[in-house]
């Protein structure tokens, strides 16, 4: 079955075309962030405004990408929620409207189940049972995955996702949005050990995280250093960003391998746009070699927001499927565990 998958949750609109039997044939995206930058973040009537603008030439790309015709589209894929209403209310109405009118099934994804199952995209998949770390720019959760649409949720994070704390983090060393990926390069340079930062959570018992407390910690080392020194350098600021990452690779770390024992699952999955930080994978690397666990996520461009997610889980649940009405309804907020299994 070929699906068409369509991502428009935030501000990235990706759109790509999954094969159920030759498996991924074509991805294309097309990121928002310029547009958003001299906002410092994402303005959500303006990314609704380009999604419309891009998504049906993205979906000429791909067909042109795999060789195919319109006709050979066999099913649609849209994220259905959490994100952006505006913003997900275009994928749903083009989405919907195109099956409509070709006359092939319809259905609507779960932005984090398609997170979730992009390393499925991946050669030596992971197998049911595993345990997940989704981290994104809006989530921290431990999850059980038990099989599609069998997730039990471990912990989460009280307050900002892991992703949330890497852009603000960003934000305050002046490196711009989104954060993740520049505060990461930049502590590339930082001197290991100079600061301490706290690993939020780890003193007690539970599967949650907290990432606010790290911001604070950041903002008050940067703020002394400026009073100590009467200057803030760039080499202060990669040892800020370097004692951040590692504080957040630690915690992350310290949570999964409590999770993997308690649980008993012997993979870990990582999933989301912080999945693809160099750092934490080499960390979840390690600590998994010693609990004889394997670890498995994504190509970076498949932990962020990306169209191929998209189309791979709408296929799982199509082949097992699931049927939608025609309406249109974007679920801006939708609890994880509330979907059905397949
Ligand atoms: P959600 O999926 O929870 O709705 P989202 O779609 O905005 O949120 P993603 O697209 O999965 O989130 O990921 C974006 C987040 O990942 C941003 O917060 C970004 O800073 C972070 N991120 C991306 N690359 C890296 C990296 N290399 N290191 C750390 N963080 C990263
Ligand atoms: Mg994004
Ligand atoms: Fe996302």
């Amino acid at each position: 079955m070929v699906v068409l998958g369509i991502e428009t949750s935030c501000d990235e609109t990706g759109i790509a075309l999954y094969d159920s039997e030759k498996g991924l044939l074509a991805d294309a995206l097309y990121s928002q962030i310029e547009m958003h930058t001299e906002y410092g973040g994402v303005v959500p009537e303006l990314a609704s405004r380009d999604h419309i603008q891009r998504v049906l030439p993205l979906i000429k790309e791909v067909l042109d990408q795999a060789g195919l015709q319109r006709e050979d589209i066999e099913a649609l894929a849209y994220t259905k929620g959490p994100g952006l209403i505006g913003a997900l209310m275009v994928g749903a109405c083009i989405g919907r409207s195109l099956a409509w009118a070709w006359g092939v099934p319809c259905v609507g994804v779960h932005h984090m189940e398609g997170h979730l199952l992009a390393p499925m995209l991946e050669e030596n998949p992971p197998q049911f049972p595993f345990l997940a770390l989704l981290v994104s720019g809006g989530h921290t959760q431990l999850v059980h995955v038990g099989g599609i649409g069998q997730y039990r949720l471990l912990g989460e994070s009280v307050d900002d996702a892991a992703g949330e704390a890497f852009d603000k983090v960003a934000a305050m060393l002046d490196l711009g949005y989104p954060g993740g990926p520049k505060v990461s390069r930049l502590a590339e340079q930082g001197t290991p050990g100079r600061f301490r930062f706290p690993r939020p959570m780890c003193d007690r018992p539970g599967l949650d995280f907290s990432f606010s407390g790290l911001k604070t910690f950041t903002l008050n080392t940067v703020a002394k250093c400026r009073e100590e020194r009467g200057d803030f350098t760039d080499q202060d600021r990669a040892d800020v960003a370097r004692a951040f990452e590692e504080a957040v690779v630690d915690t992350l770390a310290f949570k999964c391998r409590r999770a993997l024992r308690e649980t008993g699952l012997k993979q870990l999955v990582i999933a989301g746009g912080v999945s693809a930080n160099r750092r934490l994978r080499e960390g979840l690397e390690s600590m998994v070699a010693k609990e004889k666990a394997t670890l498995r996520y994504a190509r970076p461009e498949f932990c962020t927001d990306n169209g191929a997610m998209i189309a791979y889980a709408g296929c799982q649940r199509l082949l097992a499927g699931q049927l939608e009405p025609l309406e249109v309804a974007p679920q801006p907020r939708w609890p994880m565990e509330e979907l059905d299994a397949v």
